[in-house]
């Protein structure tokens, strides 16, 4: 076996998208960082449209956008996929997205309910996960991040100062590790951290076939006395069968096999003439306990999976990454002060548990029982009215996601308003180097002389903003959390012990 002589300041186990974004986080922040990631090969018919499909949630736009990656995401959602390939997109009402299957609609949600929001931030794009492993791989890549593939990561010992890992018969070392490598993370086994939640009750089924007898199906997501099915023509299915998740991954799917489940659930004498492609998922929901173990730190799908119904999977992962990335670096450097590492998990497992709960809620809804058919009836009747189409764009869109950063103004823990100052710039621009931001709306800018006893790992905006909502001063954190607001001129205490608490002395 070979050693690698070179000690990284992170290896990350996974080119997943999270993997890959939290590695660009740490490279901006100064970071040198390893990937190492099994497959030698990222292509995949699963990473393309329609299954392939993510749709992403309002932190994460924000977040790409303030790193300068949401454009080139934006560009090659707009050429790779194919209007018309989904049900909602033939609509006449504008579907703001659904909870179980069940719409709701841009023409009943009240944005206005959204303070702190700015105009121009809800909504959603979809992208491919080929698009986005592609866009974040050549960000990585341009900014010194070393990946290598087809090196699966077997085990791992620590020590109290560094982390030594066997990959594709060869020994790595790093001063830390993270493990971004999925659902059945290595990582999470090896480091003995407990994967505990709730069981599936059912397997999923993503199929693209040829079907005879498409005209008994109906157009749109159905549920029936054996489960549920959605259909897109002329031969997209997704299928959720109640059998405890017992046949996923027991086998391959078949052609026999899918025209089975298909005929079984939607009652209908339709025949799969041929299987393109199918792949199994279940709505199994598990957290781990902690996120990190000494050196070893988990993001993404290796710390938190559930079933991909509302598609929050992804967004919860770059948000980790996002809120991971320079609170890591700052520790690497020797900077952070205290507590800031555990902080990561302190913020993001609560928000994680929450997503897990969203998508038991859903699983709930979709059972085939006349009492979940009743709860539907209810949802259905709610997402109608104004405060409830409000509320499931809320949670599905992630608008007003707040982290628990302590009391203070309401906008502390949310994510900042892309405000914009009267000379054109705007606090996503102003984010890209990966630094905080201090936001001075006061022309006076009497904040200045605060900002630059920081000014290694905070930037410095002042000017009047074209729409500051009332709000006076604002400091960033690097993961575009506001940390500190105030409708006032600032109490200069109160703003500088928040820059210490998050950027040291
Ligand atoms: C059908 C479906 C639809 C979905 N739709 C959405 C959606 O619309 N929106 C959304 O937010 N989410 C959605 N999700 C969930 C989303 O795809 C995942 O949450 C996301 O891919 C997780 O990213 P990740 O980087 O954490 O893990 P992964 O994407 O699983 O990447 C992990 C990487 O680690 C590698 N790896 C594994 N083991 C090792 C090892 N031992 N050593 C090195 N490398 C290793 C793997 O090869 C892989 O490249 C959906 C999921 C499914 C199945």
């Amino acid at each position: 076996m070979s050693v690698s002589t070179s000690l990284y300041d992170t290896i990350i186990a996974g080119a997943g998208p999270v993997g890959l974004f939290l590695a660009c986080e740490l490279s901006l922040a100064g970071c040198s960082v390893l990937v190492l990631e099994r497959e030698e090969d990222p292509s995949s018919p699963l990473k393309r449209a329609p299954f392939g499909l993510r749709g992403l949630t309002v932190p994460t736009i924000e977040s790409l956008d303030r790193r300068g990656l949401l454009a080139q995401i934006e560009a090659r959602a707009a050429t790779r996929t194919t209007p018309g390939t989904a049900h909602f997109m033939t609509q006449a009402r504008r579907p703001g997205g659904h909870f179980a299957g069940i719409q709701f609609f841009h023409d009943r949600i009240n944005t206005e309910r959204w303070p702190y929001r700015l105009h121009g931030v809800v909504g959603g794009v979809a992208a491919e996960m080929a698009s986005i492993e592609a866009v974040l791989t050549a960000r990585a890549e341009a900014s010194g991040v070393r990946i290598v593939r087809g090196a699966g990561i077997e085990g791992f010992t620590q020590t109290d100062a560094a982390v030594a890992l066997e990959a594709g018969g060869r020994t790595f070392r790093g001063r830390w590790l993270v493990g971004c490598d999925g659902a059945r993370s290595v990582v999470r086994k090896a480091a003995g951290i407990a994967f505990t939640g709730t069981e599936p009750e059912f397997t999923g089924y993503s199929m693209q076939a040829d079907l005879a007898g498409a005209d008994a199906l109906k157009p749109g997501r159905h549920y029936t006395v054996q489960g549920m099915y959605l259909f897109t023509p002329p031969g997209t299915l997704a299928l959720a069968d109640f059998d405890g998740g017992a046949f996923h991954r027991s086998a391959p799917v078949t052609r026999a096999h899918a025209e089975a489940v298909l005929r079984r659930i939607s009652d209908a004498d339709v025949t799969v003439t041929t299987l393109h492609l199918a792949t199994t998922w279940t709505d199994r929901a598990h957290q781990a306990s902690t996120y990190r173990s000494g050196r070893v730190l988990l993001a993404g799908d290796a710390a938190h999976i559930h079933s991909p119904l509302g598609g929050q999977g992804l967004n919860l992962g770059l948000g980790d990454a996002m809120n991971l990335g320079w609170k890591l670096a700052a520790t690497v450097r020797g900077e952070a002060p205290d507590g800031l590492l555990d902080s990561y998990g302190r913020e993001r497992h609560p928000v994680g548990a929450r997503v897990l709960d969203w998508s038991r809620a859903q699983v709930a809804l979709m059972r085939p029982s006349q009492s979940s058919r009743a709860l539907e009836a209810i949802v259905r009747d709610l997402i109608e009215t104004p405060d409830g189409a409000t509320y499931f764009a809320e949670r599905v869109w992630g608008v007003c996601l707040r982290h628990d950063l302590g009391d203070g103004h309401p906008l502390v823990g949310c994510s900042v308003p892309d405000f914009s100052l009267g000379d054109g710039r705007n606090v996503a621009a102003l984010m890209r180097d990966g630094r905080g931001l201090l936001l001075d709306f006061d022309p006076q800018a009497p904040l200045r002389p605060l900002a630059d006893r920081h000014a290694a790992r905070i930037g410095y905006a002042a000017g009047v903003a074209n729409d500051g909502l009332g709000l006076q001063a604002v400091l960033v954190r690097p993961d575009g959390l506001v940390a500190f607001a105030s409708d006032m001129p600032p109490d200069e205490t109160a703003l500088g012990s928040a820059m210490t608490r998050w950027f040291g002395r």
